[in-house]
């Protein structure tokens, strides 16, 4: 068979030049094995081609040469902390001096007669000198960091560029053409792509300019395809045509409606509508609300839930956070246990024995309404007659979690909350499995959140006027973004911002804190005193980012703004403006990078969610938006959404072509293909099979 898979699964150890150590570093960045490895892909290039001889060089070039080491090399120490090396180097040309800082190995790497491939920045004293160049000797596989276009790959700090370089180079040559061409080779020849080996060869060593476009070309083709194929196939499955239910109970939502204390807006009536019309035929609803947040998309769930009980099912409500889930259980049942309607709250904290009494009720159909959160997918959940799965900001699910509640009914009807707009094209084809409404107007009276973003400097006024608020009998929220990767650290930092304003600058006024390590019945007293009004400011991480409903909390302070992306700023802002007060949001950032500024002045410029979706889009790296946590879908490596969009249409006609052809894709060309898919979307392979 194929030495090639083999070989990708090998840990990173058994490449030359990979110990126990550097394994370690490099599985900091998720890369375990020898495929990890050469699928770390550049995240930009520096082109280090132009190849001079010592008599062509002019003052202020950056070139590559080659040449002998002429001397030794002398190692001064002008003062502590400070060593220079200098030797001085030739080729049959000319003669050229090299300085390196605090590098004094070099002494005993550099010997005289041996022969370099160099690269750095030439200037002109006197001599020529090039400063700190980098070095490395001619071998067999060509030049890796001097003479060509050189990869500069994502890190972390402990791994130098070299090191990775060097690492994807061995790696390169030892699966060497064992490489095997996933995409079938109609594919390749209708849509102009380059093969496998060729692209994987040239993304990270590019020969030239024009090889690397091609590269790209294909890796972007390959993973937006693979991308396709595994939504297509989550769509198949659903559309087998069993028939759902066909709900009643108009009259009913008519009554609710009516009985609330606000008219509906036009965009939620039309939603409403929508959704009716859905569940009251016998197909099954698979339906996505986008709206922007605040602009009220839970009422128009409860609607759908009055629905379904009222024509005699179950209804499941199912949101990312305890936070969110213990809100919404409060507001459902104001709102439902008028109307006779029985609710339940389900989360993983709940007590045994309560816990139990739940469960019975659900199963004997004497609870009408379970609003909880992933608890609801446990095995251990079953229902009578389920109805209607609602799940509200789906971008914290993946589509795996929606197809397991699904399936806890017989034929359930499907309705997906999102609040991460995007824009439409992007909704049809990551959604593409589901319809979709869009309310695309806010309640009346709401007045634009007021934002501005500051510096550090502006600390004080920020807090006098946080007292303002106060006095006025406003809440306020301050956000503390996540540190590092660890929830340990982010809370840390909350904790202590907390624990300063409590004590020093806010020590007559309540401030609360809320973070993500706290004990879930902990952070339910924290929400709920927050909620009554008895904290006047909420310090917390990111745990409050979505769904959280406190509408007499009118200002939004957004601690290193600069760490957060537009989606995220947009929905914590999205936390005040819940109105007629008006609300603001200040964001700090002290970062003068050219990204944080362009999102500043986004989020100042815009409170359109559409608009910030699609420059977040825009502003950010492959990899970033489309994370698992967003979407339930595999981090892109390469493809841009954005900027992509043409090879996704190309790639989404491939994938419907080859679906058609063979829909299992169990014939031979297409088997690596399929082989992919489930590696790579195990997840969602879990849940939908494609036998
Ligand atoms: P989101 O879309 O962000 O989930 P919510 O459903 O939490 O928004 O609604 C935000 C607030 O607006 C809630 O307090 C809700 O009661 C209120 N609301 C919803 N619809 C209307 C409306 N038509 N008129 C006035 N207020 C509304
Ligand atoms: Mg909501």
């Amino acid at each position: 068979m194929h030495k090639g898979p083999e070989m990708l699964k090998k840990p990173l150890q058994y490449l030359k030049g990979v110990g126990e150590a550097r394994a370690a570093l490099f599985k900091r960045l998720g890369i375990h094995t020898v495929g990890d490895v050469i699928s770390h892909y550049p995240r930009d290039y520096e082109d280090r081609s132009m190849l001079k001889k010592l008599i062509q060089l002019e003052d202020g070039d950056q070139c590559s040469f080659e040449g002998i080491i002429a001397s030794r090399v002398v190692v001064s120490k002008p003062r502590r902390g400070l060593t220079i090396s200098r030797v001085s180097i030739r080729d049959e040309t000319g003669l050229i001096n090299a300085v390196w800082f605090n590098k004094p190995y070099l002494k005993d790497q550099l010997r005289p007669g041996e022969r370099y491939l160099f690269f750095g920045k030439i200037t002109r004293r006197g001599t020529f000198e090039v400063l700190n160049p980098v070095y490395e000797k001619m071998d067999g596989s060509g030049p890796v960091n001097t003479c060509r276009i050189i990869p500069v790959y994502p890190s972390t700090g402990k791994l130098t560029q070299n090191v990775i370089r060097s690492v994807i180079r061995n790696a390169l040559s030892y699966t060497g053409d064992s490489i095997e061409d996933i995409l079938p080779g109609w594919i390749r020849e209708r849509y102009g792509l380059a093969d496998a080996l060729y692209s994987i060869s040239n993304i990270h060593f590019p020969e030239s300019d024009d090889a690397f476009l091609k590269a790209r070309k294909r890796l972007v083709f390959e993973e937006l395809l693979i991308l396709q194929l595994a939504l297509m196939s989550v769509r198949t499955v659903q559309e087998s045509d069993l028939s759902g239910i066909a709900f009643g109970a108009r009259e009913e939502v008519r009554r609710f409606i009516g009985g609330l204390p606000f008219r509906l807006t036009n965009a939620q009536l039309r939603v409403l509508e929508e959704i009716e019309r859905d569940m009251e035929s016998s197909r099954i609803m698979n339906r996505l609300v986008q709206g922007d947040v605040g602009s009220g998309k839970t009422i128009v769930a409860v609607a759908a839930l009055v629905k379904a009980v009222k024509s005699g099912y179950q209804g499941a409500f199912m949101v990312p956070t305890e936070i969110l889930a213990s809100q919404h259980y409060s507001s459902l049942k104001e709102l439902l246990e008028p109307l006779g309607i029985n609710i339940a709250l389900l989360t993983g904290s709940i007590g045994t024995k309560d816990a139990r009494r739940i469960l019975e009720g659900i199963s004997a159909g004497e609870i009408d309404i379970t609003v909880g959160t992933h608890a609801l997918i446990e095995d251990r959940v079953v229902f009578r007659n389920l109805g209607l799965v609602i799940t509200d900001e789906q971008h914290r699910f993946g589509v795996r979690q929606r197809a397991a509640l699904g399936k806890k009914g017989a034929c359930p009807d499907m309705l997906v909350m999102t609040a991460t707009p995007i824009p439409r094209t992007l909704a049809l084809i990551l959604y593409g499995d589901l319809d979709i409404s869009i309310i695309d107007e806010l309640p009346p009276g709401r007045k634009k959140v007021l934002t501005y973003a500051v510096d550090s400097s502006m600390r004080e006024r920020v807090y006098n006027f946080i007292r303002k608020q106060v006095k006025e009998g406003r809440q306020v929220y301050i956000v503390c973004p996540l540190v590092e990767e660890s929830d340990a650290v982010d809370a840390v930092s909350a904790s202590e911002l907390a624990l300063e304003l409590a004590h020093k600058t806010f020590s007559d006024l309540e401030v609360g804190l809320v973070h993500g390590k706290m004990r879930p019945s902990e952070k339910d007293d924290v929400m709920k005193r927050f909620i009554s009004g008895e904290t006047n400011i909420l310090v917390s991480t990111t745990v409050i980012e979505v769904g959280v409903n406190v509408p007499n909390a009118t200002l939004m302070v957004i601690e290193n703004a600069e760490r957060f992306g537009l989606s995220q700023l947009h929905q914590l802002r999205g936390r005040v403006g819940r109105s007629s007060y008006q609300s603001y949001c200040i964001m700090f950032n002290d970062s003068s990078s050219e990204v944080a500024r362009e999102r500043m002045k986004v989020m100042t410029e815009t409170s359109d969610g559409f608009i910030i979706s699609e420059k977040d889009l825009e502003l950010r790296g492959p990899g970033d938006f489309f994370g698992t946590r967003q979407h339930g879908i595999p981090e892109l490596k390469i493809a841009n959404l954005y900027k992509d969009m043409d090879i996704l249409k190309n790639a989404q006609e491939a994938a419907e072509a080859l679906i058609r052809d063979d829909r299992t894709l169990k014939e031979q060309e297409n088997r690596l293909l399929r082989r992919a898919i489930s590696e790579k979307f195990s997840g969602i392979m879990d849940a939908i099979s494609m036998n």
